[in-house]
């Protein structure tokens, strides 16, 4: 017999072992009538699964997230089935077929023929009858040699592949039918096809099995899937939107940053346009870190071997690592991470309990190993730099500490223009180092730290790192994307390997805390997240060039440089039109280089020392002194407004 606690009914039960969500439902008189599947022990089930443990059971619902990873993987299926119907059961051998954040896919393997979009409809067609249909799934065991005759009658050679490789000996052998179709699958499934949601097929593209390139060549076919069709419109509208913000084609355009392959794939350069709003950031950044109470810090980019060995790094964080080089006897590595310096810095001397808290900041550049097909434009390189800190503290200080730093994030953050956040709080997994007193102050503090916020949060139980208990803060931008920016991890680990200790009011040494932390995560990342949540059109203060005078005549050209004299000696980034060209031809330039301000100067505005203001996003201009437009504009950016 196994117990089973009903998280929906409050309530224990005992079961046979072997039950299904199935039973147990038909046992409640179909009182639960919308459930799709369940979580047993944090794990989704579907109900056709064996049961055999005991354990927490909450049912799935669609309005529960984790329900999609059903309906997702169940599409997968369906979409397999609907291409052996097209295509020929025998012509048709099927890869693998998972989800993905927003749907799935499968990889497939059609005699005879190469897909391209155009066989999408006739495939999301065929779908749709399946779907309607409303065939039972059913789930069932066979013993490994009669799975393997099953699949070898079928000419399903990925499927043998997979059962001699990744399912060992003695562990259950589970297949999944619907109507003629069956499919080598662990689960989770929908109770019959008609429960599916909504769909779309995007895109197909070939695909190695196994990821080798010296295996032969599948054709993946990738779908998106949601219970409303509300939810997939509106996704696929995000990704139209998404597509016209996209960072490479904008940074590309205003001419911001370069990444090429000549340089190398993930390594970005920063063209002088880019290097300007770089800096804006890196100074506002600065400053706020100074005024609260942070000292700054340079450190280089390797280190040597031992470092990396007493860090830990080489033996938990090698494979994101560049290989050793070799410099006279030493061995040497490009630091993926900062810490270990900070580390070496405060260690540099002998520490009193009266110096802490110590805050160590750096804008520091770190280099990871990326495969190369997962580079994408800034948002995935191989060379970052973090905004980084490491706070090293008393147990009596860690819960202000904490605080600080999320109220910095937040506020840092919300001074972009984002004010809608998640945030996840992990805790303590199975395997962990440091002290179960220590863990406690520290998940404690966080907890405190994000409920004095008032903001709603995630926790992930056990979900920590093994060296410590973190706060994850994402941000929602203008499309409703989320991006993982600021984290807030303690570390049980370092102050142990580096023995770290400071001397107490007692004259004795003591462990301190130390907090990782950085609030935009990689400065490079957060460029890209800003210029897609703002399409380009960035904050005045952010702006590259801030204003574009444009003469409407050469004999202009004299007034407009006074103009520009008088901005320039303000702080204001300037840009004179003095090309030979129409106006209008000017002013739809400058709107393509997504300028906020154009000043347009003529006889009218020559005479009376005036500029004709034309704002982004407004009709039509506005005549002002050029004292006037530069307090104006002065004010927009001292209060980093977006137009
Ligand atoms: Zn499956
Ligand atoms: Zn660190």
């Amino acid at each position: 017999m196994i117990d089973i606690f009903i998280e929906d009914l409050n309530q224990k039960f005992s079961f046979n072992e072997g039950i299904t969500l199935k039973d147990i439902l038909k046992n409640l008189n179909g009182k639960f009538k919308d459930v799709v599947g369940g979580k047993l022990n944090g794990e989704i089930i579907d109900i056709h699964t064996p049961i055999n443990q005991s354990g927490n059971l909450k049912f799935l619902k669609k309005e529960d997230k984790d329900s999609l990873e059903i309906l997702r993987h169940s599409l997968a299926h369906i979409m397999a089935q609907a291409l052996k119907e097209i295509y020929g059961d025998e012509n048709v051998h099927l890869g693998i077929g998972p989800t993905t954040e927003h749907g799935f896919y499968y990889d497939v393997e059609i005699e005879g023929k190469r897909l391209t979009d155009e066989d999408l409809p006739q495939i999301e067609e065929k779908m749709k009858e399946i779907i309607k249909k409303g065939y039972q799934i059913e789930r069932f065991e066979l013993p490994r040699e009669e799975a393997i005759k099953f699949f070898e009658n079928k000419k399903e050679i990925y499927k043998i592949d997979i059962i001699k490789h990744n399912i060992p000996e003695g562990e259950p052998i589970s297949l999944y039918k619907q109507g003629d179709f069956v499919d080598l699958c662990r689960g989770p499934h929908l109770p019959s096809t008609d429960k599916a949601g909504a769909f779309k097929l995007i895109s197909v593209s070939g695909a190695y099995w196994r990821g080798k390139e010296t295996n032969p060549m599948l054709q993946r076919i990738y779908g998106v899937a949601f219970w409303s069709e509300k939810e997939l419109k509106d996704y696929l509208n995000m990704i139209e939107e998404a597509k016209k913000r996209d960072h490479r084609k904008i940074g590309k355009d205003l001419e911001l940053f370069l990444i090429d392959e000549e340089i190398g794939g993930g390594l970005a350069i920063w063209l002088p346009k880019g290097a300007i709003i770089r800096k804006e950031i890196e100074d506002a950044w600065k400053k706020e870190h100074l005024k609260r109470g942070y000292q700054l810090v340079y450190t280089p980019h390797v280190g040597k071997e031992q470092l990396w060995q007493t860090s830990g790094h080489l033996s938990f964080y090698q494979e994101n690592m560049y290989p050793r080089m070799q410099i006279e006897e030493e061995g040497y590595y490009v630091k993926p991470m900062n810490c270990p310096f900070h580390v070496e810095i405060y260690k540099s001397k002998q520490r009193s309990y009266k110096e802490l808290p110590i805050r160590l900041a750096e804008l520091g550049t770190v280099y990871r190993y990326e495969r190369s097909g997962a580079l994408h434009g800034l948002m995935r390189v191989r060379g970052f730099t973090q905004d980084d800190a490491h706070i090293i503290c008393r147990e009596d200080q860690v819960e202000d500490e904490i605080r600080e730093v999320l109220n910095l994030a937040l506020n840092t953050l919300k001074s972009y223009g984002f004010d809608e956040f998640e945030v996840y709080l992990s805790t303590k997994p199975e395997k962990y180092v440091g002290d179960d007193k220590m863990w406690e102050v520290a998940e404690s503090s966080l907890r405190k730290a994000i409920e004095s916020t008032g903001l709603d949060y995630k926790i992930d139980e056990g979900g920590g790192a093994f060296y410590g208990p973190k706060i994850d803060v994402k941000i929602k931008d203008a499309i409703g994307r989320l991006w993982q920016c600021s984290t807030i991890q303690f570390d049980f680990n370092l102050p142990e390997r580096f023995d770290m200790y400071y001397i107490g009011e007692d004259n004795q040494k003591h462990r301190p805390y130390m907090i990782h932390r950085a609030i935009f995560g990689s400065i490079e990342r957060f460029i890209g997240v800003l210029l897609e949540h703002y399409a380009g059109f960035l904050p005045v203060w952010l702006s590259p060039v801030q204003v574009k005078i444009i003469p409407i005549a050469d004999k202009h050209l004299e007034y407009a440089e006074t103009v520009k004299q008088k901005l320039l000696e303000n702080d204001i980034r300037v840009e004179l039109d003095d090309r030979n060209e129409r106006m209008n031809k000017k002013i739809r330039d400058a709107e393509l280089q997504k300028i906020p301000f154009m000043l347009v100067v003529g006889d009218k505005e020559a005479e009376t020392g005036t500029v004709a203001v034309r704002e982004k996003g407004k009709q039509g201009s506005q005549t002002l002194s050029i004292d006037e437009f530069v307090s104006k504009i002065k004010e927009i950016i001292s209060n980093k407004h977006a137009l």
